[in-house]
């Protein structure tokens, strides 16, 4: 059950969203409904640069657009969840339409009502009918009030659904972006939150650092004390990973034994810095096994960290923050490489030449 201040939440979503599309002259489908819920709602933060980018050029909201932001920002995300969102928003509409029709027609008589109180009290002179009128009028009120009650109901319970629907998607979203093993973000999570890292460093011109890490001599550790005690290890290093650092900051598991680190709004200096803590912590620990009560000893991890250079890809930082991980694999592991020591690598090069 939603608690009151979340239904009053979404019912301040609900009634923020409606007249933002109508303003916009954007039909009240539910696929449109969906898109523009989300974005008051303002968590879906690709979708919130994408129409305002969209508001303030200018653009006008086609259904072509409409359809694209849909697709790309709702449709995206599971299917199971969207069906259900879309179903949910359908009735959702169709209840709000109907009872706004009611309303409208209420009004509309009420406002008859008063106008005709007006002009018959103009011609009565007598006591009587007077206050005839006057008990008419309070029982048209009464029925107004009625009606408005039933509008807020209405209301809270479409809101209470729509809340109930989000957190269904939520929930979906969560486990679609999650690896079940080490419970950090997965492959498919990392290169949507790169992607939407890039685009907000270009936006701001802040700078913008990706780590790569990789677990050194994993094959041997597997193979001397088995795969589940391995796949603890995935975990004892994500934990590491997640508590070095900050809530901006996105640690997800890249491959098998690699994982990577999104930092937005961080120089190649602090990232190289954080790479380093963890590569200490991890150095540093000394695991055992504690079903088994046997002594594991210590793992070591080699980083690659790449500072996002203007106008490179995604696929470009990833490269390059792949060549020093294989640099700090080549020089002897368990150390950190950033692209300014490759770049230093290279003139050397060059002027050896
Ligand atoms: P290097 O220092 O060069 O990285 O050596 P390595 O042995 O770590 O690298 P290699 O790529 O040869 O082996 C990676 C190993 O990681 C292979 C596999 O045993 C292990 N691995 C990959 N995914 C998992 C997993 O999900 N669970 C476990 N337990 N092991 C995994
Ligand atoms: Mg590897
Ligand atoms: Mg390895």
């Amino acid at each position: 059950m939603a608690s009151k201040k979340d239904i009053d939440l979404a019912v301040y979503y609900l009634k923020l969203a409606l007249p933002e599309m109508s303003k916009r002259a954007i039909p009240t489908t539910p696929e449109n409904y969906a898109v523009w819920y989300e974005y008051t709602v303002g968590q879906n933060t690709g979708l919130v640069y994408a129409i305002n980018d969209l508001i303030s050029s200018d653009a006008t909201f086609s259904d072509d657009i409409n359809q694209n932001l849909y697709d790309q920002f709702i449709a995206q995300q599971q299917h199971a969840a969207v069906h259900h969102l879309r179903d949910g928003v359908r009735q959702i509409i169709h209840n709000l339409l109907s009872q706004l029709t009611n309303e409208g027609s209420g009004l509309h008589d009420y406002a008859q009502s008063l106008e005709n109180f007006a002009s018959e009290m103009r011609n009565s002179t007598e006591i009587g009918d007077i206050k005839a009128l006057i008990a008419s009028l309070l029982e048209e009120t009464r029925k107004r009030e009625e009606s408005t009650l039933g509008l807020q109901a209405t209301l809270d319970n479409m809101a209470e659904e729509v809340h109930r629907l989000r957190a269904e998607v939520e929930r979906l979203n969560e486990e679609a972006s999650t690896d079940a093993l080490t419970r950090v973000s997965n492959r498919r999570a990392f290169d949507i939150n790169l992607d939407k890292a890039i685009s907000q460093a270009k936006m701001q011109q802040l700078p913008l650092t990706l780590i790569i890490l990789d677990i050194d001599y994993f094959k041997r550790f597997n193979d001397k004390f088995g795969h589940i005690v391995g796949d603890n290890v995935l975990r004892f290093v994500a934990s590491a990973l997640k508590k070095n650092v900050k809530g901006n900051d996105t640690v997800a598991r890249f491959g098998g034994e690699e994982f990577a680190i999104v930092l937005p709004d961080t120089p190649r200096a602090g990232a190289a810095v954080v790479a380093e803590q963890i590569r200490e912590r991890i150095a540093t620990q000394k695991l055992s096994d504690s079903a088994e009560n046997i002594k594991l000893g210590n793992i070591t991890v080699s980083l690659g960290v790449a500072e996002y250079r203007e106008h490179e890809s995604a696929e470009e930082l990833i490269r390059r923050a792949d060549q020093c991980l294989y640099q700090a694999k080549h020089e002897g592991r368990n150390r950190v490489v950033t692209d300014q020591n490759q770049e230093a690598e290279t003139e050397k090069e060059e002027i050896l030449l």
